[in-house]
């Protein structure tokens, strides 16, 4: 084998080779293990010609890493001429998420009642037998003491069935006047359905002031209604009995599918009912040692759940929890 008419042939075509694969076929060609240097290496009988062939190797080698190293630049500078990126094009959307309906729904309710200068708090879900129903007057006999309407710990400790001990907290932490919305989940034991979920959220406020009357809270939850619903609604009440508040009326806001004129999601009264309110038993007042001769107050709450219903319009509240994205996606 001549071995510098075979390094000339080599380096040449390496050299000459114009592409990355151009130059692989080249390094095949004089450096694979079927090439002729390689067979005559491993020919080799002598120190002498070993050395030369191991050098002529070495060369081809380096000439090929050379060309790499030319080749790949040249493809850089190319690329960044030619292939201008066009910055105006539209890209490819990213699949962005959105709040959940409950979410939504809970931040405007917040920003409802900041806007009437209340404080918003959410206190804990783990709660006593004192704080969730003997201080909030909650009669001995009453049926969501027993264990088969609430989620017991033991005798003592349960998932709070509303929010209402927050009132309690809230009229022992500070004197009045007290202005508060208390927003966060409860637990009640019942079978889930279309309308019931055993988890499920709670807004309750509580205005407690001097000469505060009915008036006040039919003014509050008229102002709230409108900022939720639209300004067309309109809120009248039904009395009721509550625990803690005397006298007690179910809200209800006006039906914004039918303005009040009949239809299925009214059941054709033109009404929808909007949880509970009342004015603030005085013997709430004395468990917490404030004299009900002085401070006089309202209390309201409603579920979330039920103004997200309304809100969006949405039949079935398991969707709301079963986080199907082909449903949430839609709200
Ligand atoms: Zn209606």
């Amino acid at each position: 084998m001549d071995a510098k008419a075979l390094e000339t042939e080599a380096q040449s075509a390496i050299a000459g080779a114009a592409s990355p694969d151009e130059l692989e076929e080249a390094r095949v060609r004089y450096l694979g293990r079927k090439s002729e240097l390689a067979q005559a290496l491993r020919g080799v009988r002598d120190r002498e010609a070993g050395m030369t062939l191991n050098a002529l190797r070495a060369a081809l080698e380096g000439a090929v890493e050379a060309r790499r190293a030319e080749l790949e630049r040249a493809e850089l500078e190319r690329t960044l001429t030619e292939d201008v990126v066009d910055v105006t094009l539209p890209g490819d959307a990213l699949p962005l998420g959105h709040l959940h309906p409950i979410t939504q729904t809970r931040r405007e309710i917040e920003d409802a009642f900041l806007g009437l200068g209340y404080e918003v708090r959410d206190d804990r879900e783990v709660e006593t037998v004192e704080f969730n129903f003997d201080k909030l007057a909650f009669d001995p006999w009453h049926p969501a003491r027993s264990h088969r309407a609430t989620f017991f710990f033991d005798d003592n400790r349960l998932l709070r069935t509303e929010t209402s001990p927050s009132q309690i907290f809230a009229l022992q932490e500070h004197e009045p006047p007290v202005y508060m919305v208390s927003i966060g989940r409860v637990y009640r034991r019942d079978d889930i359905d279309a309308t019931h979920y055993p988890i499920f959220h709670q807004f309750e406020g509580l205005a407690v002031d001097r000469n505060i009357t009915l008036a006040d809270l039919k003014g509050t939850l008229l102002h709230f209604m409108r900022t939720i619903f639209g300004p067309d609604r309109r809120v009248r009440f039904r009395t009721h009995y509550f625990p803690f508040t005397e006298p007690s009326m179910e809200p209800d806001v006006s039906c914004g599918i039918c303005g009040g004129a009949g239809c299925r999601t009214c059941r054709h009264s033109g009404w929808l009912e909007m949880g509970g309110s009342g004015m603030v038993d005085p013997r709430v007042f004395e468990n917490v040692g404030l004299d009900p001769e002085e401070w006089s107050g309202f209390a309201f709450g409603c579920g979330i759940e039920r103004v997200a219903q309304l809100k969006f319009d949405f039949p079935d509240i398991r969707a709301l929890w079963e986080g199907d994205l082909r449903v949430l996606t839609q709200f």
